[in-house]
């Protein structure tokens, strides 16, 4: 017979899943609930309250896409872009690319604004690109897990209003771990994922769109492609007093992400930040003092996604297996471009501590003499 699940506990200092702690779990044990349960609106109604306030908005609609932070990437933009619409996607690593992808099979015009892996875009090549189409949306990342780049936001979401475009953002790693303003910074329209800096399982995606981005979406020509993400019936669900059955949501993923969410107001969003920062710091001079060298300049870097090259003479998949085989640490390899050759750690939520960097260190400097 199949025996019963009983995986090894993990340290996990790769790009997601981040660990999850003990309360987030007991919340997710406790009793199944109905999706239209007064209980559990007034659940969904909290989830939503707090995912305003780490995003830092007051836009109505935000709330969770029950699906990974694919689905929310997808929910904006098939929302927000129909055939015969031109996007700006400003391309810099896999995260990006995949916006373009989805975006080309909306059937919009996709203008690429390409930047090298492993630095940030040139918001000086956003504003020629934009000189020469007219797009209904500037879409760029946030935190580029797959290279470790952190994006100048605001710059590029001024260009975009400028040019009469909504603004979308890719905010899956970024959310909780660095600073991120959706209303300061005009952003129209964002998503994320439960499993990084949030520290809750994967299955969520936190999603908010500003009053603009809901008129361009009013006035549509077509309909919605998609039925499980379109936001006019997704709206019915999540808003006024009359809640309409969309889809059934993942009562328990709720009850994790109202723990989660509820420890990030606890401790504070800003100290949650510096947290964040002080701890990348940290790790960034031990592995220094190891001999590792930083794929990113320093102004870009990511405090929670370290990316490293793996030194010379190291086999990327050899030293990977004995951190997870001997410490029961995992770290990211590379993507894409960059498999072999970096390696990306993790520092999100419950993953962020010092205990965590003393433990890969420590390993580290006994597998690499
Ligand atoms: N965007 C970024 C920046 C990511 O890092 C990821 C996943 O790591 C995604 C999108 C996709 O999210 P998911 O794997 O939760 O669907």
């Amino acid at each position: 017979m199949i025996k019963e699940l009983n995986p090894k506990a993990r340290f996990l200092m790769g790009p997601g899943p981040s660990d999850v702690h003990s309360r987030v779990y007991k919340a997710m044990s406790t009793p199944m609930l109905g999706h239209l349960d007064p209980q559990f609106i007034q659940i969904m109604d909290e989830v939503m309250e707090m995912t305003r306030s780490v995003y830092q908005t007051k836009n109505e609609i935000t709330s969770v896409i029950s699906a990974t932070g694919t689905s929310g990437m997808e929910t904006c933009l098939v929302n927000l872009l129909e055939p015969g619409d031109t996007a700006v996607v400003c391309v810099s690593g896999v995260f990006s690319g995949r916006i373009a992808d989805i975006a080309g099979r909306c059937g919009a015009t996709v203008v690429r604004v390409d930047a090298p892996w492993g630095t940030s875009v040139d918001p000086a090549q956003v504003k020629d690109a934009l000189k020469n189409c007219k797009p209904k949306l500037v879409a760029m990342v946030h935190a580029e897990t797959s290279t470790g780049v952190l994006q100048p936001l605001e710059e590029i979401g001024r260009l975009a209003h400028e040019a009469g475009a909504l603004f979308m953002v890719d905010a899956v790693t970024s959310l909780g771990g660095t600073v991120l303003k959706v209303d300061d910074w005009g952003i129209d329209a964002i998503y994320s994922c439960t499993q990084k800096c949030l520290s809750a399982p994967p299955g969520l995606s936190p999603v908010s769109f500003s009053s603009k981005a809901l008129e361009v979406m009013d006035s549509r020509k077509t309909k919605i492609q998609s039925f499980y993400l379109d936001l006019t019936l997704l709206r019915k669900y999540w808003t006024g007093a009359k809640r309409a059955y969309h889809h059934t949501a993942p009562i328990s993923m709720f009850y994790a992400a109202h723990e989660a969410l509820r420890m990030v107001h606890e401790e504070g969003l800003e100290a949650r930040i510096k947290r964040h920062k002080q701890n990348h710091e940290i790790l960034r001079d031990g592995l220094e003092s190891l001999g590792f060298e930083f794929l990113v300049a320093p102004q870009f870097r990511i405090p929670m996604l370290n990316a490293v090259k793996i030194p010379a003479g190291y086999d990327d998949v050899a030293v990977r297996t004995r951190l997870l085989n001997e410490y029961n640490i995992e770290i990211g390899a590379g993507l894409g471009d960059f498999a072999g050759k970096i390696w990306r750690i993790g520092l999100m939520g419950e993953s962020c501590t010092i205990n965590h960097i003393n433990l890969l260190l420590s390993a580290l400097k006994q597998i690499i003499k």
